[in-house]
């Protein structure tokens, strides 16, 4: 593994580090969830569009700069390391629009390509259910055809970004006699249809990111299907890859969260050797953390899928975000349990505290456990 930038390399790195100091916004953005936050985090991506930065690793003949994995994750350092604000669009480009350019037709690539990279569409995911998440195969949100239409009515839930999305990447059941992971159509879904219904679901942490969407006989158009009718498990797999390998957990971002905490050391205990030792444990697990992806990009830059990696890192990153902040709860002492997490100093550690996400969604730590136990230690498979 050869750690050093190549010259191109170096001179991309620079020349992201320039564009973003001149345009990442200084005030922080309001939540996407507000109608000025929306076309706050709107305007940023469009900024982005204009830039030609809005989707760095699509190819360039769909509107990225078709860059490669250790370049894609250059620019990812770079943006965290800025500040910048939360991708707004991520699960377009992350997920539908590579699975797009993958498995679509040309036809659906014209449609929604060029809007996701823009911003003017947003996205969501519409895979998990009340009976289906680890268990995702399970999913019985149904889609009968009806001429050239497909009839879809269910519920699913979690679905984040619904709110005020445009469109959902969904999975539905299409044939319920098949084995279960045979019958399912990965089909695209306009938000704005009648018949469906997002009721937001308000969390402990006073947040809504997500919420349930219902679907009462909403009508969708048979050239919605992305690859094959029944074939939608196949090319779910795709998006679940390319949710892996955009994975915005860099080592950048720990190194960022890990200095808001350490801004929460009062005065006086700035000088207890616990916490300096704590802090210092945080760094090297942050750079162990930030050999783990190096190898997993050397396995992507070479064309092969990471495999075991990419469990070991999910578990690795979930479980020390949750340590770091649990040293931010000790530095809030007290106020940790009586911060108005809307506006206080530290409220980001009394958000995550409540929610502790990280731990299930991109498949919960169990999942990766079993996968590592199953996959790499040989051990017997689970139930
Ligand atoms: C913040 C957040 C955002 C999300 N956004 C989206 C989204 O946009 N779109 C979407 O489709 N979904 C989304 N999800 C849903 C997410 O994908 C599911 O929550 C996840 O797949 C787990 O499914 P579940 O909640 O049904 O839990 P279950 O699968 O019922 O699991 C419950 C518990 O049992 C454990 N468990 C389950 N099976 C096993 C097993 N075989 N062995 C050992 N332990 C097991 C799990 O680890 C977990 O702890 C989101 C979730 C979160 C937390």
């Amino acid at each position: 593994m050869d750690l050093t930038l190549t010259p191109d390399q170096a001179s991309f790195q620079d020349e992201v580090r320039t564009w973003l100091r001149a345009h990442v916004p200084t005030e922080r953005l309001a939540s996407p969830g507000t109608p000025e936050g929306l076309e706050q985090h709107r305007s940023w991506e469009r900024t982005m569009f204009e830039a030609g930065l809005a989707a760095v690793h699509w190819p360039r003949e769909h509107g990225g700069r078709g860059l490669g994995p250790i370049e894609t994750s250059i620019f990812y350092d770079e943006y965290l390391a800025a500040g910048a604000p939360d991708r707004l669009n991520r699960l377009a480009l992350g997920l539908a629009g590579p699975t797009l350019i993958e498995c679509g037709d040309e036809a659906q690539r014209e449609r929604w390509l060029s809007n996701m990279l823009s911003c003017d569409e947003i996205w969501c995911q519409g895979f998990s259910e009340p009976g289906a998440g680890s268990d995702l195969a399970s999913l019985r949100t149904r889609g009968v055809v009806d001429g050239d239409r497909l009839r879809v009515d269910g519920q699913k839930i979690w679905t984040s970004h619904s709110q005020f999305a445009d469109w959902i990447f969904a999975l539905v059941r299409t044939d319920p006699e098949a084995p279960k992971h045979r019958g399912i159509t990965f089909v695209m879904i306009d938000r704005h249809s009648p018949g469906v219904d997002v009721r937001p679901i308000r969390q402990m942490n006073h947040s809504s990111s997500f919420a349930e969407v219902y679907f009462d006989d909403v009508e969708v158009p048979l050239e919605n299907v992305v690859g094959e009718l029944n074939d939608g498990w196949r090319v779910a797999m795709v998006a679940l890859t390319n949710e892996r390998s955009s994975n915005l957990n860099t080592a950048a971002h720990f190194e960022r969260l890990l200095g808001e905490v350490i801004d929460l050391v009062p005065p006086e205990r700035r000088r207890d050797p616990r916490i300096a030792a704590e802090i210092g444990r945080f760094h090297e697990e942050i750079e162990a953390y930030r050999y783990l992806t190096l190898r997993t990009l050397t396995e992507l830059s070479k064309g092969r899928r990471p495999g075991i990696q990419s469990s070991m890192g999910k578990l690795w990153w979930s479980e020390m975000q949750t340590r770091i902040h649990e040293l931010g709860l000790e530095m809030l002492g007290d106020d940790a349990e009586l911060l108005d997490p809307a506006d206080a100093p530290g409220g980001f550690v009394h958000r995550y505290w409540l929610g502790r996400a990280a731990h299930i969604y991109a498949g919960s730590n169990e999942i990766q456990r079993n996968i590592i136990a199953e996959r790499w230690l040989g051990l017997p498979k689970g139930r």
